[in-house]
């Protein structure tokens, strides 16, 4: 028994010993007060007392006189119970209380503490005796026993001892640190494990922690000894509060048994949410119950997120497998449908079922409709997937959205025409002239909302407007097309934007479209930092709006729709473009397959193009090599020789014939491959007939029907009273990539325009050469080639001061200028609905300004030389990354090119030269390329080809 009491009541009991033995021994040494003998002495004293009188009253003889005092004394003194005169004799002379009776002791008995004797004298004479009987001092019995108080004292003593004691320790033990219990070595042991340790009392109480545990909580380890573990911050597993009847320490106390693998959640200081791994093992000490709990807690928070992120990423992967699953059965429904057509059709025909020439040409015509629908398939998927992959980079450059819209529905408006629709562009109060976004892919947005308004109305019309939205910050552009036609039921508004998605299953076979349009329209909003969204009233009409961000507004126009309809020029119609190209020009076919050099040799053969052709760039080598042509058009993908190998060894051999690569290749960074090959331009496949034209045009010179083969340039410009007032379209127009560049030209050249006619005003002739000299180079290369000659003559005529002479030219510039429309008129060519597939940088032929001087003509025919054996210098010494030898080299070509006349090279020779000092790589790559087609495109003052502007008589 004594056993299962726990130490803090076996201390406390030994405690309560020790105070009763000193208690004792202090009694026995007299230090404590004795009341029996305290009332021994007073009956002694009474007794006396009684006996003294009585001798007095026998000497006096008046011993009858004591009988009162007697009966007063008994009366008196409830202790005292009878009280006697006995003589020497034993006769009993006087009593007072039963006495006789009960009287037991003889005369010569010793007086006992109930029975006590006093001899009386008469003189010396012993004559009697008093005696007196007493209560007992202590009761008789258990009793008497019990009620002894030193019973009673060391009973008090020992019980309040053991009491006090008790709960003393109870306080003090909770003060003081077990752990010191644990030797140093264990303990530091146990704090070097990075899992959470705690041992808790029976009654939960911390009696142990680590320091990983401690860490945790963010107390220190002794702080939370002594702590009752529900004073811990545990939570359940969303945060709440945590059922501590429920906690596996609990469970492992109460029954003894291990608990293993729980989950328990605890809050950090930071106020972040962790997960533990617990074990609780019961610390057995013999008895019934465990003395305590060991709990082991192992952070697996991180695990746990893992294993949500994980799940997560697997959801994410199933749902883009679906994705992928349905996109793929999507595609091959989408693109057997057209393939069906075409080879159906083409069966048709091969076996000779067409009844006539007219039923042959709707066979063909099918055929051509549904090649076409599939290329357009094959560009949307290739948008699609790069907008999806996030590899669809967008711009945030300067755009005029209003000059885009005029654009577009210039561009499609024929099909409003065709349906009889009405088709207007107006503007919502002012809207700003420029914002900063893609124009290449807002025309693309627009082209897809416009036309699809166009297709699904029937009567009516389609309205764009274009207004700001200034509720929010930063405002927005919205551009609304609304159509008055079949209208999108309530349910599918949204789901038109998903890929392959139609409003109505019958859409396909009564409009045909791929469903893609909106996903990439969408899509391609989103990456610009804005949306496109949609209304729609079945029977009634739609409306699908692009909010825009348009960047920052500072310093610019916010203009009217009267403002901005006399802002965008007139352009020609691209629909009729005609060539005239000259037809002695020798052109050179490079490609394998025969359909393709078929194509291209009946299209030019058209035009009476003298046409030659190549199976391989090996062939195309030893033909460019024999015969001279004044065109190369080079497949790049061959057998036997590719067409880069074929036109890197003709560079090499020193041809400077124009090379046109041809390539099926769509993906980013072919254009910087095939240039960097040593080719002029570059065209994608399947060709597109208007965009070949416009290039061989290009090169051979030729020209649109009815423009001038000067590039619109007054016919006589030493007769510039009488202008020509049709728009300049800069050459570049077929490249929407050049869109923002001639845009910025256009703002900057209406703003020189301005110094150019102040400084003639002013007579400032050293402004005028400067600001002529700018606009003669800049026009030329965002293809105004229309500013290159007027603006020559001008800067001779300010370097000669001649104020009359700089007028002329001046007005003659400002014709021009007028004439030249914002960003890429509508362009000569819109083969497809993305790009890329216009030509791209097209270098005409580079040559000196001073080559109208023939004595002239051999120092320019030197340099040439010289520039194309400084080339290879040049491209060594960057290969081998020497950037001071190509600093060298670029500044000697920056002022050896300038003073022969050579002003194309000043600014990539300048550019070079910065790149080479600040060791720029990539830069000096870029400029060295822009030097080597310069320099490959050199041409020696008389030579025949030439596409420049008529110079002046
Ligand atoms: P496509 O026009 O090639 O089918 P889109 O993604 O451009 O693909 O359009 C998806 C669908 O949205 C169309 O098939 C049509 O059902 C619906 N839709 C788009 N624009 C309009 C509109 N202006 N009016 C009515 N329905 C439209």
């Amino acid at each position: 028994m004594i056993r299962k009491l726990g130490a803090k009541a076996h201390i406390a009991i030994g405690l309560a010993f020790l105070v009763i033995s000193i208690v004792l021994a202090a009694g026995f040494l007299g230090l404590i007060p004795d009341r029996e003998a305290a009332v021994r002495d007073g009956r002694i004293a009474l007794a006396e007392a009684i006996a003294v009188t009585a001798a007095e009253m026998t000497a006096r003889g008046q011993v009858d006189w004591l009988a009162p005092t007697l009966r007063l004394v008994v009366k008196r003194n409830p202790d005292v119970l009878s009280a006697a005169l006995r003589t020497e004799e034993g006769t009993i002379i006087m009593q007072a209380g039963p006495h006789a009776a009960n009287w037991t002791l003889n005369n010569a008995d010793m007086s006992t503490d109930t029975e006590l004797h006093v001899p009386l004298l008469s003189g010396k004479e012993h004559w009697g005796q008093l005696e007196l009987r007493f209560r007992p001092v202590t009761p008789e019995g258990l009793a008497g026993w019990l009620f002894n108080p030193w019973v009673k004292l060391v009973g008090f003593i020992f019980l309040s001892a053991l009491l006090v004691f008790y709960f003393y320790l109870g306080k003090v033990l909770r003060h003081l640190d077990p752990s010191g219990a644990v030797p140093d070595r264990v303990r530091s042991a146990l704090d070097t494990l990075t899992e959470g340790l705690l041992v808790l009392d029976r009654r939960q109480t911390v009696v142990l922690a680590n320091r990983a545990f401690a860490e945790f909580t963010g107390q220190p380890a002794t702080e939370l000894i002594g702590m009752n573990a529900k004073k811990l911050p545990w939570t359940d597993s969303k945060g709440g509060d945590f059922n501590l009847k429920a906690a596996p320490w609990a469970h492992a106390l109460h029954d003894g048994e291990v608990h293993t693998n729980n989950t328990v959640h605890m809050r950090a200081p930071d106020g972040s949410l962790h997960t533990f791994q617990i074990n609780c093992a019961p610390i057995l000490t013999g008895g019934r119950q465990p003395g305590g709990v060991l709990i082991s807690l192992d952070d697996i928070t991180s695990i746990e997120q893992n294993s949500i992120e994980l799940e997560k990423a697997k959801d994410a992967a199933d749902s883009a497998n679906r994705a992928k699953s349905d996109f793929l059965a999507n595609m091959s429904h989408e693109i057997r449908t057209p393939m069906n057509a075409i080879l159906g059709f083409t069966e048709i025909l091969r076996r000779g079922y067409s009844r006539d020439g007219a039923d042959a040409a709707r066979h063909l015509a099918t055929i051509h409709s549904s090649g076409t629908h599939l290329l357009a398939l094959i560009n949307d998927i290739l948008d699609l997937s790069k907008v999806e992959a996030g590899r669809m980079e967008v711009e945030a450059i300067d755009c005029q959205p209003y000059a885009l819209a005029h654009q577009v529905i210039q561009a499609i408006g024929v099909r409003a025409k065709e349906k009889n629709l009405q088709l207007d562009l107006v503007v919502d109060g002012r809207i700003p002239e420029t914002i900063q976004s893609d124009p290449a892919r807002l025309r693309q947005i627009l082209t897809n909302l416009i036309g699809n308004a166009l297709k699904f109305t029937e009567h009516g019309g389609v309205t764009v407007t274009l207004a700001l939205d200034t509720r929010n910050d930063p405002a927005a552009l919205r551009i609304d097309v609304h159509d008055t036609g079949i209208g999108i039921a309530q349910n599918k508004v949204d789901q038109v934007f998903d890929p392959f998605v139609q409003a109505d299953s019958s859409v396909n076979r009564r409009f045909g479209g791929t469903g893609l349009g909106l996903a990439i329209s969408r899509r391609l909003a989103r990456a610009m930092g804005g949306d496109v969204t949609a209304t729609s009233v079945p029977g009634e009409g739609s409306t699908f709006s692009i909010a825009l961000t348009t960047g920052s507004l500072e310093g610019v126009r916010l203009l009217d729709d009267a403002a901005l309809q006399a802002s965008v020029a007139v352009s020609a119609d691209v629909e009729t473009a005609r060539w005239i190209l000259p037809k002695n020009a020798r052109i050179l076919v490079v490609d394998d397959g025969a359909e393709n050099r078929e194509l291209v040799a009946t299209v030019l053969g058209e035009f009476g193009l003298t046409l030659d052709e190549a199976e391989n760039g090996q062939i195309a080598v030893d033909m460019a090599q024999a015969k001279t042509y004044d065109l190369i058009l080079m497949d790049m993908q061959m057998p036997v020789m590719d067409g880069y190998t074929a036109t890197r060894t003709l560079r090499e051999a020193g041809l400077t014939t124009p090379i046109v690569a041809l390539t099926a290749n769509a993906m980013q960074g072919y254009e910087q491959e095939v240039i960097a090959a040593g080719c002029t331009a570059y065209l994608t496949k399947p060709v597109d007939i208007d965009a070949l034209l416009a290039t061989v045009a290009h090169i051979v010179g030729g020209y649109r029907e009815g423009t001038n083969p000067t590039s619109s340039v007054t016919k006589n410009v030493g007769e510039p009273s009488v202008p020509d007032r049709s728009a300049i379209p800069s050459r570049l127009a077929t490249k929407t990539r050049m869109h923002p560049v001639i845009g910025k030209f256009v703002l900057r050249m209406r703003e020189q325009m301005h110094a150019i006619e102040a400084a003639q005003r002013a007579h400032d002739f050293s402004t005028l050469v400067e600001l002529a000299h700018w606009l003669k180079g800049a026009g030329g290369t965002v293809g105004f080639d229309a500013f290159t000659e007027p603006a020559a003559e001008l800067e001779t005529a300010a370097r000669a001061n001649d104020a009359a002479q700089s007028a002329l030219w001046v007005d003659t510039l400002r014709d021009i200028a007028d004439r030249i429309a914002a960003p890429g008129d509508t362009p000569i060519v819109t083969p497809r609905k993305t790009k890329p597939c216009a030509p791209a940088k097209v270098i005409g032929p580079v040559r000196s300004r001073l080559e109208a001087n023939p004595r002239l003509h051999s120092v320019i025919g030197k340099f040439i030389q010289r520039m194309h054996e400084q080339l290879p210098r040049i491209e060594a010494a960057h290969r081998a990354a020497d950037f001071t030898e190509l600093a060298g080299l670029a500044h000697w070509l920056k002022g050896a090119a300038g003073t022969v006349g050579f002003d194309d090279f000043t600014e990539p020779a300048t550019e070079l030269e910065a790149a080479a000092k600040a060791g720029n790589n990539s830069d000096c790559q870029r400029w060295i390329n822009r030097i080597g087609a310069l320099t490959r495109q050199m041409t020696p003052a008389g030579s025949t080809i030439d596409i420049t502007p008529s110079r002046a008589p």
